[in-house]
C-alpha cells in the first residue's frame, strides 16, 4: 500500500504555505538578516559559557518570571504586562492565534515583516495587505477599514526601515475594532518614540520586542510582549510553557542586567554607520529609504541580479522582487531592492565594493 501523500492528511491552510527558506548559505560578509554584526554582549556571552549540568537536564521555568522581571525594568512597565517566547515570532504567532479565531482576518502592511502572512496562514487566519503610503508609512484610513480583528504594524518597518508615523499609529489604536499588534524588533535603533508610551491608555494593544537585533542573542531565540495583564496572559495560554529554555534565560537576564553599555554603545554605532551607508549607497547612484533601524533598504530594479552576483562575491545581501509595484517608492524599481544589515565599518566597506563591482557589471 502506498502511503498518504502529505497533502491528504494536511490541514486544508497549510496548503497555501511554504517553508521560510532564505537563502543561508555561509557567506565570507553576511549582512542579509538583520543580526548584531558586533557579537554577543559580554555578560551573556559568560553566562553561556558558566551554564553548568543541572541547568541542561531539569525543566526550565514555566514562564521564565527571572526574565520578565528584568524587561519589565528595561521597558519600564510591570512584570504582569509581559510576555516572553521563543523569538519574536513565537510571540506573534501565539498573539494571532490567540485573538483570532479561524476565518477571521489580519490586517497587515505591505511590503512589511514576511513571516506574519505565514504565522496568520498557520493558524487559519487571513492575511489581508494594505499598501505603504508614498512616504512608506502605514495607510491609518485602509487600514481601520479592513475591519481586520488584528491589525499588525511593524515600527521601524522591516523591509523599508523607516518608523511609521506617531498620529498614524495612535489612530490606529484608538479606532480599531479588535487588537493591535506594534511589533518595534528593531526600536532601540529609532529615535522615534515608542508604542509602549501608549499602553497605559489602551489594553488591547500589544507591543511586541526582541534580544536578536541590538542584544546580539538571535540563536537563543528570546522575544516578547508588553501589553495590558489580561492581554498578555492570554498571549501566554496560547504561547505555552517552557519556551524559553534555560540557557537563554540566563544569557537573556545577564544581558539586561550587566550589558546595558555594551548594547547602548553598539546601537550608537550602527546609527552612525547607518547614516554613512545612506550617504556611500547615495553616491552609488542609489537612493535609500531614510532607515531608523538596523539595516538600509535601497530600491533598485537590478536587486535580484545585484544579490545574486553579490553572493558570488562572497558578501550576502537580502534581495526583495515583491516591494509593491503599488508603493510610489518602489514603483520604478519593479518592487525589487536590495537590504543591507548594519555593522562595523570595515564589514560595511567591503559590502559597497563589491556592490560597485556588480554595479559596474550588470
Ligand atoms: N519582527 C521583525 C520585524 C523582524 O524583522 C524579525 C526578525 N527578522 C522578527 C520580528 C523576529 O525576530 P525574532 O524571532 O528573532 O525575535
Amino acid at each position: 500500500m502506498t502511503p498518504p501523500s502529505s497533502l491528504d492528511v494536511a490541514r486544508d491552510a497549510y496548503r497555501a504555505i511554504s517553508l521560510y527558506a532564505p537563502n543561508r548559505e555561509p557567506a565570507r560578509i553576511d549582512v542579509s538578516d538583520n543580526t548584531n554584526l558586533w557579537g554577543v554582549p559580554p555578560a551573556a556571552e559568560r553566562a553561556v559559557r558558566e551554564v553548568g549540568t543541572s541547568t541542561v537536564t531539569r525543566y526550565p521555568s514555566l514562564y521564565a518570571p527571572q526574565l520578565k522581571a528584568a524587561l519589565a525594568d528595561y521597558l519600564g512597565v510591570e512584570p504582569s504586562m509581559i510576555v516572553t517566547g521563543c523569538g519574536s515570532d513565537d510571540v506573534l504567532d501565539s498573539a494571532i492565534r490567540a485573538f483570532a479565531e479561524p476565518g477571521d482576518r489580519v490586517a497587515v502592511p505591505a511590503p512589511s515583516f514576511a513571516m506574519i502572512p505565514i504565522f496568520a496562514r498557520m493558524n487559519g487566519v487571513e492575511p489581508v495587505t494594505v499598501a505603504l503610503t508614498g512616504a512608506c508609512d502605514v495607510d491609518a484610513d485602509a487600514m481601520l477599514a479592513t475591519e481586520a480583528r488584528i491589525i499588525y504594524l511593524c515600527s521601524p518597518n522591516n523591509p523599508t526601515g523607516n518608523a511609521l508615523s506617531r498620529a498614524a499609529v495612535e489612530r490606529i489604536v484608538r479606532e480599531a475594532p479588535g487588537v493591535v499588534i506594534v511589533d518595534e524588533a528593531y526600536a532601540e535603533f529609532s529615535a522615534a518614540p515608542s508604542a509602549v508610551d501608549f499602553l497605559g491608555a489602551h489594553e488591547r494593544l500589544l507591543v511586541s520586542r526582541t534580544m536578536s537585533k541590538a542584544f546580539g542573542l538571535a540563536g537563543l531565540r528570546v522575544g516578547y510582549a508588553a501589553g495590558a495583564p489580561a492581554l498578555v496572559a492570554e498571549v501566554e495560554k496560547s504561547r505555552g510553557p517552557y519556551k524559553i529554555n534555560a540557557l537563554a534565560e540566563r544569557a537573556a537576564v545577564a544581558a539586561l542586567r550587566d550589558d546595558m553599555a555594551w548594547v547602548r554603545d553598539h546601537v550608537a554605532e550602527a546609527v552612525a554607520n547607518r547614516e554613512r551607508l545612506s550617504g556611500e549607497l547615495r553616491a552609488l547612484g542609489l537612493a535609500p529609504v531614510p532607515s531608523e533601524a538596523n539595516f538600509v533598504l535601497a530600491p533598485t530594479p537590478r536587486g535580484v541580479a545585484l544579490a545574486r552576483r553579490m553572493r558570488e562575491l562572497g558578501v550576502a545581501v537580502r534581495a526583495f522582487d515583491d516591494l509593491g509595484r503599488d508603493v510610489p517608492a518602489f514603483r520604478e524599481a519593479g518592487g525589487q531592492g536590495l537590504r543591507i544589515s548594519v555593522g562595523p565599518w570595515a564589514a560595511m566597506a567591503e559590502t559597497l565594493a563589491v556592490l560597485q563591482t556588480a554595479l559596474g557589471e550588470l
